[in-house]
């Protein structure tokens, strides 16, 4: 026995009642005389092809002489992980099994086994033969007495048909692999997804009902702190003009100082109401031609003569819900104006496109404000004394960042003590549907 060029030693089997025909297998399968003879066969009839020649010894050959003793080996040889590939099978084995019942049995301890029924009666016809053991496509008869080429033959072509079908049906098994741990891992993803999506909704839900709660409790709470405050005021009121003559100077000054605490207070609860309305009442998207819309602005804000208040350069039309664009630019401009403290006062609107994004611009001449106090000034109820003569309530800028950033936009601001401050805030051009206005590059400040 010897390896073949691919190193592999296919393994037959050889059952037989009788030792002559085992003896012949081996002579013809096995010996390199009679191999030598088979070459020449095959040459006469293919040609001189060397890659049609059958590869010599390269069999490991098995001999049993009854079926059942076949069928034992067949079960050794599996359990060992070294199955045959072929077996040559007597038909008549007195007195034991005969060939077909071998096959029955050995086809049931190795259903990939190819067989070749070795028959020199007419024993049974192909239609019994295929009726016992099944339409087999590795079952095949050869005629006693033996051709040696042709069993030659057989056994070379039966052999690599046995490992092609292997072959095949490891391929087979490792694409099944494959899908299946495709799928598993789809399955995997598919459940995951749907454990996301059902905890999105879940949050979405929750924090929808937190919305409409804190909206409910926003108005509910300013509703029933004003309803107080209002009965303060007038009491306050009546004490002021019923009673002014006994209250006296001091008295006086420190009830007008209990209306402006009053005053403070209604704005500080008008300022939570507008900042927790913001983003919720449901308002129309529209075009807005910003150049119109901020001049109006500017207009109903109606600054002092000592303050100019300008546009820049060409402002884009975006669609966006109006009240909430015009809330943004009036808190910028109005506090642009009322921190002034300049002699010559401006005020300029200016835009940019950049990246994707309509950048904004509005710049004062005015106080400008600490480097450490840029962040600060944007959280809720942060004020920065700037002047005696104004006490802001600290919302303004907290509602024009809530509106900015519903749009998908930041904002923030670049100052400098003493020179002015520039606020910026960038609205995306996608998502609001922008169409174009031609600009000019310089925000103004
Ligand atoms: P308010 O104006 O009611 O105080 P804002 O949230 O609008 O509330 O502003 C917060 C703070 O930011 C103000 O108290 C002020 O100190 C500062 N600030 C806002 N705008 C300007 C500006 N244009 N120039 C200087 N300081 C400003």
């Amino acid at each position: 026995m010897s390896k073949s060029e691919d190193g592999i030693i296919h393994r037959i089997l050889v059952i037989d009642d009788n030792p002559n025909i085992h003896k012949d297998f081996q002579t013809i399968l096995l010996e390199e005389e009679e191999s030598t003879t088979l070459d020449n066969l095959r040459s006469e009839v293919f040609g001189d092809s060397s890659s049609q020649r059958v590869n010599k010894s390269v069999y490991e050959l098995d001999f049993a002489s009854q079926g059942k003793e076949g069928c034992d080996k067949v079960k050794q040889a599996c359990s060992e992980n070294r199955p045959y590939e072929l077996a040559f099978v007597d038909m008549r084995m007195p007195p034991g099994w005969d060939g077909l019942k071998t096959i029955e049995h050995m086809w049931q301890i190795d259903p990939y086994v190819q067989v070749v029924i070795c028959t020199a009666y007419s024993d049974y016809s192909w239609g019994e033969i295929s009726e016992r053991l099944g339409k087999s496509e590795n079952l095949l008869i050869l005629k006693k007495p033996f051709d040696s080429a042709e069993v030659a033959q057989f056994a070379s072509a039966l052999t690599q048909k046995w490992i092609l079908a292997k072959q095949a049906s490891l391929k087979t098994e490792q694409l099944e692999e494959m899908v299946k741990e495709r799928t598993d891992a789809l399955t995997q993803e598919i459940a995951e997804r749907r454990e996301a999506e059902q905890k999105q909704a879940e949050l979405i839900e929750k924090v929808d009902n937190i919305n409409k709660e804190l909206k409910d409790f926003a108005s509910i709470v300013s509703h029933d702190l004003k309803a107080p405050l209002r009965g303060i005021k007038s009491l306050a009121s009546w004490l002021l003009d019923d009673c002014s003559d006994r209250l006296g100077d001091q008295g006086k000054e420190q009830i007008n100082l209990l209306l402006g605490r009053v005053e403070r207070m209604y704005n500080l609860i008008d300022g939570v109401l507008q900042y927790s309305i913001v983003g919720r009442t449901e308002e129309k998207v529209v075009p807005v031609n910003l150049n119109k819309f901020v001049q109006e602005i500017i207009d109903m804000l109606v600054p002092p003569k000592d303050i100019s208040v300008t546009v820049e350069n060409d402002l884009p039309v975006i669609e966006c819900e109006e009240t909430q664009i015009m809330q943004l630019f009036q808190n910028l401009l109005s506090n642009a104006i009322k921190y002034m403290n300049k002699p010559q006062g401006w005020v300029k609107v200016g835009c940019t496109e950049e990246d994707g994004v309509w950048k904004f611009s509005v710049a004062d001449n005015g106080p400008g404000i600490e480097e450490k106090n840029f962040e600060k000034i944007f959280r809720m109820f942060q004020v920065v004394a700037v002047s005696e003569e104004f006490q802001g309530t600290g919302v303004g800028l907290t509602v024009a960042k809530k509106i900015v950033e519903l749009h998908g936009g930041r904002i923030w601001v670049e100052s400098k003590v003493g020179e002015g401050s520039t606020f910026f805030f960038t609205l995306p051009k996608k998502e609001m549907g922008v169409h174009h206005e031609k600009l000019d590059a310089n925000t103004a400040r």
